[in-house]
């Protein structure tokens, strides 16, 4: 079993899985990064998994395709960025050869985002990250992407660790800190991204459990006080999630 990373652009991350000879490469957003992770462990990839279409994941896919002659997996809902070879929206477990994934749909960042959780590990895109949520500026919808924390993410295990598809974790947690000054896993999950970049190295991956300690997108229903005392609305935690999204897009730090 292998699984790595590796970041490309400012903030991107590429993941490789392999079970044997069996690898997929989720969102090579950067081809030659993604090339370079899979020979890294003398691996050729036979499968493409993209969290979504934006450019920034899907934007090396062609250029792997080619040298690779891989097959190209996502949701079909983001048809307007890319076209995979196989639609993911109504897949549950999914057979990679030797690799055995869960797809989990989660619209709401893009119509057509999934979640991919394999040998526990949740990979995320940009529907969850440490310690925020994807924004819905660029063909998401905020009450689609709550449906989604509040009837997808909600229900899994703990015990995931957290691969999202950027490190945003020290532009997300002092949002977080902003609305709840006490939450010392906030405050944790900060010091600690800050001190791995102090030693150039990635940040470790949080776990569920972590998120749902720290991540205001992962506690809209303790945040609705806060909210309410903000004036805004907030009657259940669908609402909450929403109104946390509309503050975090206005927050300037
Ligand atoms: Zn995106």
């Amino acid at each position: 079993m292998i699984f790595d990373r590796r970041r490309y652009g400012k903030d991107n991350y590429v993941y490789l899985l392999a079970d044997g000879a069996d690898a997929a490469l989720v969102d090579p957003g950067d081809a030659a990064a993604a090339l370079a992770l899979a020979s890294a462990h003398g691996l050729r990839p036979r499968f493409v998994l993209h969290t979504h279409g934006h450019p920034d994941h899907t934007g090396g896919t062609a250029e792997v395709v080619r040298q690779l002659g891989a097959r190209v997996l996502g949701g079909g809902g983001d048809a307007r960025w890319y076209r995979p070879d196989e639609d993911l929206a109504g897949a549950g477990e999914l057979a990679l050869g030797a690799l055995r994934l869960r797809v989990h749909p989660a619209p709401g960042h893009t119509p057509g985002s999934v979640l991919y959780a394999w040998e526990g590990r949740l990979l995320t895109g940009d529907t969850l990250f440490w310690g925020g949520a994807g924004n819905c500026r660029h063909g998401g919808d905020p009450a689609r992407l709550a449906e989604t924390f509040l009837g997808v993410v909600a229900p899994l295990d703990g015990g995931l660790r957290v691969y999202p598809g950027h490190d945003y974790a020290e532009a997300n947690l002092p949002f977080a800190l902003d609305l709840e000054p006490g939450n010392a896993a906030a405050r944790a999950q900060l010091e600690a991204a800050r001190a791995a970049r102090a030693r150039g190295e990635e940040p470790a991956a949080t776990t569920l459990a972590d998120e749902r300690a720290a991540n205001p997108f992962l506690r809209a229903e303790e945040l609705r006080p806060e909210l309410l005392r903000r004036g805004l609305p907030c009657r259940d935690a669908r609402e909450a999630f929403v109104a946390l999204r509309g503050l975090r897009d206005a927050w300037r730090g």
